[in-house]
């Protein structure tokens, strides 16, 4: 099996997981739509409640200039989809890099969605969850918007005064 077919294949095993039911859609993706900006560690810093308080946020994650670097080191991934919930995107990123892992896409690493709220008070010295948690995409210096928007996705949908929020997770591979 070629390196695209196990992509798919690896896309199919979503449908076996358990309590999915945010998830909308998972797509493979060229890493080079994937973009980090400075932009997005200015507004963790100055602008959200979670800065420095779990280690799966910065000033812990890598910088967006740290993120670019690494991702030279991949060039597919799996874009995954969900409806309002951060978890279940975490958890299906999580899952799959396993699975991958065991394709052969040893580099495979997920980044999810959202801040890391696994513990009461994080130790901020050593993560006790590390085999089941992952920092966020945004996290990472990722500009989450812009990357779904390079792949035909939105953050929001307004219909009928409705408003629906979606969230992104993805999964790096070579
Ligand atoms: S799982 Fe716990 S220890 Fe690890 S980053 Fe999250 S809050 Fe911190």
């Amino acid at each position: 099996m070629d390196k695209m077919d196990k992509i798919v294949e690896l896309i199919n095993k979503i449908n076996d997981f358990e309590n999915i039911d945010e998830f909308i859609e998972a797509k493979q993706i060229k890493v080079s739509s994937i973009v980090t900006a400075p932009w997005v560690r200015f507004k963790c810093k100055y602008a959200c409640k979670n800065y420095n308080t779990n280690l799966d946020c910065p000033p812990y994650t890598p910088t967006p200039e740290e993120m670019s670097k690494i991702l030279e080191c991949y060039d597919e991934a799996i874009l995954v989809q969900c409806m309002d919930s951060k978890e279940t995107t975490s958890r299906i990123v999580r899952d799959l890099e396993k699975i991958a892992i065991g394709m052969e896409f040893y580099k495979a690493m997920a980044l999810g969605a959202g801040s890391c709220k696994r513990c009461k008070s994080c130790n901020l010295t050593n993560c006790i969850n590390r085999d089941t948690t992952r920092p966020s995409m945004e996290a990472c210096g990722i500009d989450v918007i812009q990357t779904a928007k390079n792949n035909n996705y939105e953050m929001v949908k307004y219909e009928d005064d409705e408003r629906t929020l979606y969230y992104y997770g993805v999964v790096l591979l070579k």
